[in-house]
């Protein structure tokens, strides 16, 4: 795969999986945007930097719609266009429907989904335009099987997956791919939150048996954005050491 002259924004790379896929991107030849909400992104643009590929960092939130726009304009401003987006921010704020916030409802959703169609809807007007485009956004098994204590996330992530299928049919006439990954269970301080007791419970659930590295998440994404995954789009790639057929 060769991704030379390839303009990416990955979005929440800051750390974990996103960083994961920034830095995979950039080795195969990607200029990478490096989005996150705090300062991390600096880092990992200067890691990309290293390695002789062109980085930029960019601090937005990208459930906002004006640091959304600022995100854009500005990586169209510095490289002149933009090939790939990877929709990968993403928080979980778990607990039982019966007693989850109206905040954390919206938290969850605002962050995950919305920042999707945010995100989207502004690197489609360069994509459409220049009749080429890579669009994969970070779903997760959760989003399929469902997981209690996770209404909120599974909802968000279910709701990237119908916008995913949507969206590709709305741009395959452009020459644009839009395309989901749903991880497993994958070793980020995401998970690594979680206690001991379901760490263990969530591992017998796991076919090949041990958990997913963010670069596995990253050696998907890196596919789904080459020029040999053109003819793939409105697809969900489970990443999960087989964990969503074994947990229908
Ligand atoms: P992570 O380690 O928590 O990283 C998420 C990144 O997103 C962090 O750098 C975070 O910034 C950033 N972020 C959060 N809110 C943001 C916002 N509003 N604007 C910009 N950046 C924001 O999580 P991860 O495990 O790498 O997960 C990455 C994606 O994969 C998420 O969409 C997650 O739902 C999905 N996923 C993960 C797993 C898993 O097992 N880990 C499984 C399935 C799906 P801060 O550092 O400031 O918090």
């Amino acid at each position: 795969m060769n991704l030379a002259n390839r303009v990416a924004i990955i979005t929440g790379s800051g750390r974990g999986i996103g960083k994961a896929i920034a830095l995979r991107l950039a080795e195969t030849g990607a200029t990478v945007v490096v989005n996150d909400i705090d300062e991390s992104a600096q880092g990992v643009a200067e890691e990309i930097k290293a390695m002789n590929r062109q980085s930029l960092a960019i601090l937005a939130d990208v459930s906002l719609s004006s640091d959304v726009a600022r995100l854009v304009e500005t990586t169209r401003a510095t490289y002149g266009k933009i090939d790939i987006l990877v929709n990968n921010a993403g928080i979980t704020r778990d607990q039982l429907v019966v007693r989850m916030s109206d905040e954390d409802w919206d938290r969850v959703l605002t962050v995950n989904l919305k920042s999707t169609f945010l995100c989207t809807r502004a690197v489609l007007r360069h994509m459409i335009k220049q009749r080429w485009g890579r669009i994969i956004s970070i779903a997760s098994i959760v989003g399929i099987v469902g997981n209690p204590g996770q209404a909120n996330y599974a909802s968000a992530k279910a709701g990237i997956i119908g916008f995913t299928r949507t969206v590709a049919k709305e741009v395959a006439s452009r020459g644009i791919t839009v395309n989901a990954i749903a991880p497993g269970f994958i070793d980020t301080e995401m998970t690594q939150q979680l206690g001991e007791d379901r760490r263990q419970e969530l591992m017998r659930h796991i076919p090949l048996g041990y958990l997913g590295s963010p670069r596995d998440v990253a050696e998907a994404v890196a596919f789904l954005a080459s020029e040999e995954a053109r003819y793939i789009t409105g697809q969900v790639l489970n990443v999960d050491g087989g964990m969503a057929e074994a947990w229908l």
